[in-house]
């Protein structure tokens, strides 16, 4: 298992040190605003938490996987599950492709700019017409020439707003299901390229969240990921990383219930006493307790898994599934014992509550993930 490591836990000290000095002051009013300023990104690049886990070469700092996946947790946990979303579809799942996909030089025109935050960096999958059915996706990027012409368009593209990169998934062989889907680096400066408004969501409402359209956009040939028709294999090898990313923010946001539910317990009275006091609240937050610390356990074992090489689909997919259950389960409960006040957006804890929702749809439905772990178990 993963040893106590002194370094991550200074490298911790100073995220949570910067959220408190940069992002903690102005989050309130960045969700009103239902977007995070651009600088934000520069400012994460600046401090050195963007990328964190990318080799020198490639201008990052090398570091293990965990301080990367720390950075989702501890902003999840700070109640910042916009910034957390945000960090991780930028540095798990955006810069991964291009780190264990790209050829050289895409991997140094790149990276060395999603680590700075000069490029913000998205993942372009879901369609109006696709979405856990990935394979009926209507993108288009047919070869023609120095170039690939991409038409077509996705929908809830995560960084949507701000993203200079998509790694987009798009039909390099429309006549074909998933064999003629590849990976195009598509830089959202391109002519063409067309960003839809910020969409209006329940939770998460600093995080930009876009539909994209691009029509004739002339792709240049050397900007494809890997080869040509291989894009859902290369899915089904990034994806693991992408699901261990969520269940950093599910065990952070667990984690930061938990911390705001036993200072409120504490305070609050009623029949002449603290809340807390209550059987009832007691085993409510020991169960949130019990919880947090058994998705702990599986997290911790999945990234041991993932550092060995050896994290499968059915593994990653089943603590997607688990830790995310256990984030809208734990943040429910807790914010039951807020009372009223838990349903008021002054109090965090309603926050928590909301911004689980998603985790249990996005990189992939819980019910999808449920598919693949019984396609493992049944072979089919
Ligand atoms: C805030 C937000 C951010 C997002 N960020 C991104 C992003 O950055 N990049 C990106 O590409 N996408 C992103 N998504 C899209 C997300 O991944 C999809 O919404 C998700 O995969 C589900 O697809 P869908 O919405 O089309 O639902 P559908 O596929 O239409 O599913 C509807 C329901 O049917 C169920 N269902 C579908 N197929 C099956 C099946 N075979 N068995 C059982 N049940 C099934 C689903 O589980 C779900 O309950 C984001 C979505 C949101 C809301």
């Amino acid at each position: 298992m993963l040893a106590y490591d002194a370094d991550l836990e200074l490298f911790r000290d100073n995220f949570k040190r910067y959220m408190n000095e940069h992002i903690a002051p102005h989050y309130e009013q960045w969700e009103r605003e239902g977007i995070m300023p651009r600088s934000v990104w520069n400012s994460l690049g600046e401090n050195g938490f963007l990328c964190v886990d990318v080799p020198e070469e490639y201008g990052g700092y090398g570091v293990a996987t965990e301080y990367s996946l720390m950075l989702i947790e501890e902003s999840a946990r700070a109640g910042f599950a916009s910034l957390s979303t945000a960090i991780s579809c930028h540095s798990e799942i955006a810069a991964p492709y291009i780190l264990h996909i790209a050829n050289e030089a895409q991997k140094h025109y790149w990276l060395p700019k999603m680590v700075t935050g000069e490029v913000v960096g998205a993942i372009g999958m879901t369609e109006p017409g696709a979405g856990s059915d990935l394979q009926a996706m209507r993108s288009s990027a047919i070869l023609q020439g120095d170039h690939y012409l991409l038409n077509g368009s996705k929908t809830f593209i995560s960084n949507g707003q701000h993203a200079d990169l998509v790694v987009l998934a798009a039909k390099t062989d429309p006549q074909a299901r998933a064999k003629g889907v590849s990976l195009l680096l598509v830089d959202t400066h391109l002519d063409g390229f067309k960003k839809g408004t910020n969409l209006d969501k329940i939770g998460l409402h600093s995080q930009d969240t876009s539909e994209l359209f691009y029509d004739n956009v002339k792709v240049p040939a050397d900007q494809i990921l890997g080869q040509a028709g291989q894009g859902f294999a290369y899915l089904m090898q990034e994806l693991p990383r992408e699901r261990t990313a969520i269940a950093a923010t599910a065990l952070g946001a667990i984690r930061g219930a938990i911390d705001i539910t036993t200072a409120y317990v504490k305070e609050r009275q009623a029949f002449g006493q603290a809340i807390g006091q209550f059987q009832n609240s007691r085993f409510v937050l020991a169960q949130a307790k019990i919880d947090e610390l058994a998705t702990a356990a599986f997290y911790n074992q999945n990234l041991a898994l993932y550092k060995q090489g050896k994290l499968d689909v059915e593994t990653a997919a089943a603590l997607k599934s688990f830790s995310t259950d256990m984030q809208m389960k734990v943040a429910d409960n807790l914010l039951q014992l807020f009372g009223g006040y838990g349903y008021m957006s002054e109090y965090s804890i309603s926050r928590f509550f909301i911004d689980a929702r998603i985790q249990r749809i996005y990189g992939g439905t819980n019910e999808i993930m449920k598919e693949i772990v019984a396609r493992g178990m049944l072979g089919r």
